[in-house]
């Protein structure tokens, strides 16, 4: 599998830090209203790159932040009258939902940032033993761009170039910093904002240490993949290895990918100009698992434009691969029972095919358009050589190929599995917190739900594990 890193700007091969496994931290959404379609991008590429990992066997650790505190959190608060939390958790709760609607698993683990302060201040402690970071005047501490060498690395700046054109990324309030490239990783409170105590001031985090110290906490120093949207790449990540790299002495990711950005009608996403849309616009009009097969309609590192026109093409393309299954669901009914035939198993030969050209695909860099491709070969051969006269071994064999590559995609193509991936994993994380809160009853209770839809759960050393009966 090979995937492009953009801190080296190519392919790579991928070896994980630990055979069979790989740890994956995509930066998450700062909430403070519904998610647009630009911030579903990053959540289903990724997502299908966690999917397709899985599928070739590696056990995924995927961590996924949500930015809960915030200038925007605070702004809308004080708006409606209503402390910070009020906002952030309605807007968390509002995205597990649009998550779930585009059928994005949810992650192994979604930590919020103002859960993790402790985490932050113990890290920013080191910066500031290692002379990494000082403490200015008015309690503001900031991160000593110039005392980590490899600075720019990420997004292939020289730091000279930087700092000739520095001034320009001195904003008011920060004239206490030592040279113009230093960032925030700690800031005095203001007036009307949520605040926390620490050894410098009372204030609150800078915004890139959450991300250094959350990655730490959920996946250790040194991680496979880092991941978010290319805007990420500087200052945020570039910040994020600066900090990571300089407290912990560790190359923090090995790869760091990034999608393209999303424009509407080949302009940039704007509220002011009118062509914004949240996925929830989106769910008024379509199925979003429309929305899911036009974003992977085009591989995840290039621009990808939003308009009505293409939209139409995703949903015609996605019916061609449901109508496909549901006609193979039909002829099931009435096939002949028995083992394929002689011809059939040399068609199915053929299905292979298709089946390694999707493989072949997904391993070079997750390139989703021509996956898809490989599953619409799949559809016509099924259209083509599946008729009345086949038997159920075969039909069904065709069909799971289709459920499956899909299903790696995050695509429901087979509306007789009414319960959705994201809907079953959400139970058994409800299940798991009724455990702990000793509520037996409600545990059961969701074992049992599942149990009525085929869903069988197993409780094992490496957490819960499900599987369609
Ligand atoms: P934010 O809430 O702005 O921090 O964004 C959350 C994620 O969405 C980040 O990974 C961003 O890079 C990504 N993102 C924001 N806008 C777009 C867009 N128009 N196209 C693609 N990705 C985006
Ligand atoms: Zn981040």
């Amino acid at each position: 599998m090979r995937i492009f890193n953009t801190l080296s700007r190519q392919k790579e091969e991928f070896v994980p830090l630990e055979e069979g496994k790989v740890s994956m931290y995509v930066c998450g959404p700062t909430v403070y209203n519904l998610i647009h379609i630009g911030n579903a991008r990053p959540m289903i590429v990724f997502d299908t790159a966690r999917r397709y990992m899985e599928h070739k066997g590696y056990a995924v650790n995927y961590v996924s932040n949500f930015t809960d505190v915030d200038d925007k959190i605070i702004k809308k608060a004080n708006e409606e009258g209503v402390d910070p939390s009020v906002i952030s958790e309605r807007y968390i709760e509002e995205c597990k939902k649009d998550m779930q609607a585009l059928n994005v698993r949810p992650a192994t683990t979604h930590p919020k940032a103002t859960e993790e302060i402790g985490g932050m201040i113990e890290m920013i402690k080191t910066l500031i033993d290692k002379d990494h970071a000082y403490v200015a005047q008015d309690g503001t501490v900031y991160f000593k761009t110039r005392s980590f060498g490899q600075y720019g690395k990420l997004s292939h700046k020289n730091l000279d170039d930087l700092r000739s054109g520095g001034r320009s990324l001195l904003v008011s309030g920060e004239d206490q910093k030592q040279d113009p490239l230093d960032f925030v990783l700690w800031k005095p409170k203001k007036e009307g904002e949520p605040y926390w105590e620490s050894p410098w001031c009372e204030g609150r985090p800078g915004w890139h240490i959450e991300c250094s110290v959350m990655s730490k906490r959920y996946l250790g120093d040194e991680i496979d993949i880092h991941a978010g949207g290319e805007d990420l790449i500087f200052p945020h990540h570039e910040n994020e290895i600066a900090q990571s790299e300089a407290a912990n002495d560790k190359e923090f990711a090995k790869y760091w990918m990034h999608n393209g950005f999303l424009n509407i009608d080949n302009k940039k996403m704007s509220k002011s100009e009118g062509n914004f849309f949240t996925v929830r616009d989106i769910s008024e009009k379509y199925d979003l698992q429309v929305l899911r097969f036009f974003m992977l309609s085009a591989h995840y590192r290039s621009p990808l434009n939003f308009s009505a026109e293409l939209m139409e093409a995703a949903k015609n393309g996605l019916e061609r691969i449901v109508t496909s299954v549901a006609n193979l669901n039909y002829l099931m009914k009435s096939a002949a029972d028995g083992e394929m035939s002689e011809n059939e198993r040399k068609l199915m030969e053929e299905a292979k095919r298709y089946i390694a050209q999707f493989d072949t695909a997904m391993d070079d860099d997750f390139n989703t358009a021509d996956a898809i491709s490989a599953i619409f070969d799949l559809v016509k051969f099924a259209n083509t050589h599946v008729s009345e006269s086949a038997g159920r071994a075969f039909v069904q064999a065709v069909k799971d190929e289709i459920v499956l590559l899909s299903d790696i995609c995050g695509l429901i193509v087979d509306k007789q599995e009414e319960i959705l991936d994201a809907q079953i994993e959400e139970l058994i994380l409800e299940r798991q917190a009724a455990r702990k809160a000793k509520n037996f009853a409600r545990a059961d209770e969701i074992r049992d739900t599942l149990a009525a839809q085929g869903i069988i759960l197993e409780d094992t050393r490496e957490g819960v594990k499900w599987k369609r009966a």
